[in-house]
């Protein structure tokens, strides 16, 4: 059976079916056949018809996309003016009504701007135009930055814009940085928008689903005006308001999720939205990005770090004897830190597998697994996961010579010997727990 384009006599092309049901022989060699012939040159031409069709509906929507993309850089250049002399007429001293009448042109035109800048970022990412650019992205940085641009607007509005990053976050990350940002930015910047009271957290993580496929998940939630169940799946589509008045009483284009929704998927990855009205929302972006560990670069220990510095974060206490259990969770308490205790190296590998901390004090002589041994252990667990380490210090009684350098052998992270102060405590913490460590909340 098979379609063939035929020729007639007057020379009119037509397409046939053609089936054939073969006759054999006694030896199984065809001897007759019958070859039913269909002429199928209508559907042909339907076929070919619709083909067209959608080629040129494709070609149309492509040249609409770049017209668009066009447009919105013609149109870029000569607000770029129309602000900047605005700006610069604001400066010059302009009194009373003026000023009034020079700040509506600059506010209007900065709306303008992000109105032309979201469409322009909607035909790139409709017309196929976004390309990925994959570098290397120092995540808690990025999201320190973009949480940086809003803080001041939350403070206003008398909310907290708190920021949580899993230890597993202390690393980079192979993505575009740009779109991450894009995409936070909108994320974050709505959170703020719609909430009057209470707060917006942004918690960031990596999950390891093997050692070589690893997940960023970033939750942005709120507890803001939140979305009603109809409006919910809605407000990913474009120029889209889970609500006719949020454009009058909020301003936005309803561009920003479809954007985030197109970034995310050009990375290859999940956007979803849960909320409850009245509640807040809580929007969640899944990406699968590479992880490339690095260990947070030593800070210098500046002397002039203040007393009152206290480290938000979480600590595990090895050491077998009570009274010295008793002294370091005092210390490590009035800084800040909550802490587990732990009488040997075995319960402390079960502890650091089963729970995260930034920090593990680690005693070198403990009964049934020593330091070193438990140091070697999780070191271990930490390469078959393929986790970031957690900070080990050694904590040994002896300051002998050669002592620093078996726990680096062990693989800790460094060395305290007894007896020490609190504030030599505070300085080993400054030294290790990065900045953000500090903002974990
Ligand atoms: P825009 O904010 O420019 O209107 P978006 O696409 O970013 O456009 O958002 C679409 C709509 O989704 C918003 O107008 C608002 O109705 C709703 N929305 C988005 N984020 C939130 C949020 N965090 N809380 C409540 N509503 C939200």
């Amino acid at each position: 059976r098979g379609e063939i384009e035929n020729r007639s006599k007057s020379g009119r092309y037509y397409w046939v079916d053609t089936s054939i049901v073969p006759f054999r022989g006694a030896d199984g060699a065809i001897e007759q056949f019958i070859a039913v012939q269909t002429d199928i040159t209508d559907a042909k031409r339907q076929e070919h018809d619709l083909v067209l069709a959608r080629e040129r509906a494709e070609e149309a929507n492509r040249a609409k996309s770049m017209f668009l993309a066009n447009m919105s850089h013609e149109i870029r250049t000569p607000m770029n003016a129309v602000l900047g002399f605005s700006e610069l007429l604001i400066e010059s001293g302009l009194e009373g009504e003026r000023l009034e009448f020079l700040r509506a042109i600059q506010n209007s035109g900065n709306i303008l701007i992000d109105v032309i800048n979201e469409i322009l970022d909607v035909t790139k990412i409709e017309s196929g135009e976004e390309k990925v650019c994959l570098g290397e992205v120092n995540l808690i940085e990025t999201v320190n930055q973009i949480c940086d641009v809003f803080s001041a607007q939350a403070t206003e509005k008398g909310i907290t814009l708190e920021r949580g990053f899993h230890r597993s976050a202390r690393c980079l990350i192979k993505t575009d940085e740009v779109k991450l940002k894009k995409i936070l930015t909108n994320l974050i910047g709505n959170a703020v928008k719609f909430t009057h009271e209470g707060s917006v957290s942004v918690k960031v993580s990596i999950e390891n689903l093997t050692p070589s496929e690893h997940r960023l998940r970033i939750n942005v939630k709120d507890t803001g005006i939140g979305i009603d169940q109809t409006n919910l799946q809605r407000v990913f589509r474009k120029f889209t308001q889970a609500d006719s008045s949020h454009s009058r009483q909020y301003g936005g284009t309803g561009l920003g999720l479809s954007i985030c929704k197109g970034l995310v998927s050009l990375l290859g990855g999940d956007i979803s939205v849960k909320s409850e009205p009245g509640s807040g929302s809580i929007f969640k972006i899944d990406i699968p990005v590479e992880r490339i560990a690095f260990k947070a670069p030593e800070r210098t220990l500046d002397s002039a770090l203040p007393e009152t510095k206290r480290f938000d974060a979480k600590a595990l206490i090895a050491e077998d004897n009570e009274a010295n259990q008793f002294l370091v969770l005092t210390m490590l308490e009035a800084l800040g830190l909550h802490c587990e205790i732990v009488e040997d190296g075995s319960e402390a590998v079960e502890c650091v597998a089963r729970n995260a901390y930034d920090v593990v004090f680690m005693d070198i002589h403990m009964p049934v697994m020593d330091g070193f041994e438990a140091t070697r252990r999780i070191r271990e667990e930490e390469a078959r996961r393929g986790g970031e380490g957690v900070i080990i210090i050694a904590i040994t009684a002896k300051a002998m010579k050669g002592d620093r350098e078996r726990c680096m052998e062990a693989q800790m992270d460094d060395y305290i010997p007894k007896p020490f102060s609190k504030e030599a405590l505070r300085f080993m913490l400054a030294k290790h727990l990065s900045v953000e460590t500090d903002r974990l909340s």
